[in-house]
């Protein structure tokens, strides 16, 4: 907290206003700020001590959810470890799909009865990890099975496995579609094969099309793809293809990311000890964001988000949306991380700990945070962010603050700067404000939590004088 305190005293944001400005220059897209500031926006979380992690938990789950809710399976398997990932967990071994299996099935049911399961319908249920899609066809099977049986899962429900193409045979399909599944998100990346080898992914081109193309055949789900800008090497060449070739392919929808280089995964390692090239600067990647954006609206994409573009409307993209957003998360699986009414948790990374724990009839939370009071503030300025744009006055009218005000200086000087226009109480991203979402809206919490407690530190104040 020292940021924030000088000693400890809170220091008025508004006497720090510099911090919160965006760059002033000619190219701002390029250089409103030295770096992104995270992967995702949002304020850290006050996690409550560890001996009151499961007493707290067992109240949250008396508690009817507040809110729209998705549900989240994380399989902490993969195959392989792609080189720009900081996800990767335990390597995948046959033998483990139905030990994890029987694990995970176990720590559904340890919460069958509750309230907060059972409170309200499930919008959406997403598979990740790791590599769901690595588990054996009869596991799978099971799994579907018991979220059926268990899980509210609402009838229109967005059903979402991810998964690697080497894993997408017709057998894991057809499982996958008997089970309910509605939606695939493949993570291709790119799909020049040197590129993709390059990174640690295996398939190649060719295989990828041609297993994207039997999936469309069953004319059952959504199909969508995530495509990364930023890798050592890539050219704008090959940028354009993958476009070209996703687009081609008619899918539901896809999404073109950034990559960040996080210093802790393989590549970071190799860049930092010269081994491989570095990524690409900030500078080539506004090219890439540019150009990406121009060929998708040039081929009448919608966008639903910044990074995220529809084509038809068989993509609804609810798990994103609500998993950034205000909404409840139901996080099964070693390694997810989960909230219920802001209670936010995390359930043991570590594999042996995690099937202990659950063998003994333990959900294993590493740590709960306490809710601040206005975390649904902060989570629907965060998911707004997400989407390109932020109505203030929305806001303000619904939780009663002065935003606008409060605000004021602070988007004046960034709709000066380029990164925003104003309409209204209504704020709309510019493309620079697109490709900086993250840290406008990261300062923006930040500023408004900020200047709530110091406005309420000068109530306590001349409460306690009077
Ligand atoms: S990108 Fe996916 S498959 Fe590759 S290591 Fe990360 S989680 Fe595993």
């Amino acid at each position: 907290m020292e940021t924030f305190h000088k000693g400890m005293e809170l220091i008025n944001p508004k006497d720090n206003m510099s911090k919160y400005f965006v760059n002033e220059s000619d190219n701002v897209i390029v250089n409103a700020f030295e770096k992104k500031t995270a992967v995702h926006a949002g304020l850290m979380d006050k996690f409550a001590p560890a001996e009151k992690t499961q007493s707290i938990l067992q109240e949250v789950l008396k508690q009817e959810r507040n809110n729209k809710t998705a549900a989240y399976i994380h399989v902490p398997f993969c195959e392989t470890h792609c080189l720009y990932c900081g996800f990767y967990n335990q390597p995948y071994r046959k033998e483990q799909s139905r030990i994890f299996t029987d694990t995970l099935i176990k720590e559904i049911m340890l919460w069958k009865d509750t309230k907060a399961l059972n409170s309200k319908p499930v919008n959406a249920l997403y598979f990740g990890g790791g590599t769901p899609t690595a588990l054996e066809v009869e596991d799978i099977k099971r799994i579907l099975k018991t979220v059926h049986e268990v899980l509210p899962l609402a009838n229109d429900c967005e059903i979402t496995m991810e998964g690697r193409i080497s894993n997408m045979t017709k057998e894991k399909v057809e499982a996958y579609l008997e089970g309910g599944v509605n939606r695939f998100s493949l993570g291709v990346q790119s799909f020049n094969t040197d590129l993709r080898r390059s990174m640690g992914r295996r398939s190649d081109r060719d295989t990828i099309i041609e297993r994207i193309n039997m999936m469309k055949s069953y004319n059952q789900s959504a199909i969508v793809l995530d495509l990364i800008y930023g890798f050592p090497n890539q050219t704008m060449d090959i940028w354009v293809d993958d476009i070209k070739t996703a687009q081609s392919l008619e899918l539901d929808g896809f999404d073109c990311y950034q990559l960040n280089v996080l210093p802790n995964t393989p590549l970071g390692k190799r860049i930092a000890d010269g081994s491989i090239n570095p990524a690409l600067d900030v500078k080539t990647k506004t090219e890439f964001f540019l150009k990406s954006i121009e060929l998708m609206e040039e081929a009448l994409y919608r966008r639903l988000s910044v990074n995220h573009w529809q084509r038809t409307t068989r993509e609804r993209n609810i798990y994103n949306q609500f998993a950034r957003g205000y909404a409840s998360c139901l996080s099964f699986g070693a390694g997810a991380g989960g909230n219920i009414n802001g209670y936010s948790y995390m359930i043991l990374r570590d594999y042996k700990g995690y099937i202990e724990a659950v063998n003994h009839g333990i959900k294993p939370i590493m740590g709960i945070s306490i809710p601040d009071k206005d975390y649904a503030l902060y989570k629907e300025i965060a998911e707004s962010f997400e989407n390109g744009w932020l109505d203030l006055k929305r806001l303000e009218n619904k939780y009663n603050y002065p935003l606008i005000s409060m605000t004021k200086d602070i988007l004046d000087q960034w709709e000066k700067a380029g990164v925003i226009m104003q309409q209204s109480g209504k704020i709309i991203l510019t493309k620079a404000g697109q490709f900086w979402f993250v840290n406008l809206s990261q300062l923006l919490q930040e500023f408004i939590k900020l200047t709530m407690m110091f406005n309420e530190k000068d109530v306590c104040m001349t409460v306690t004088a009077g």
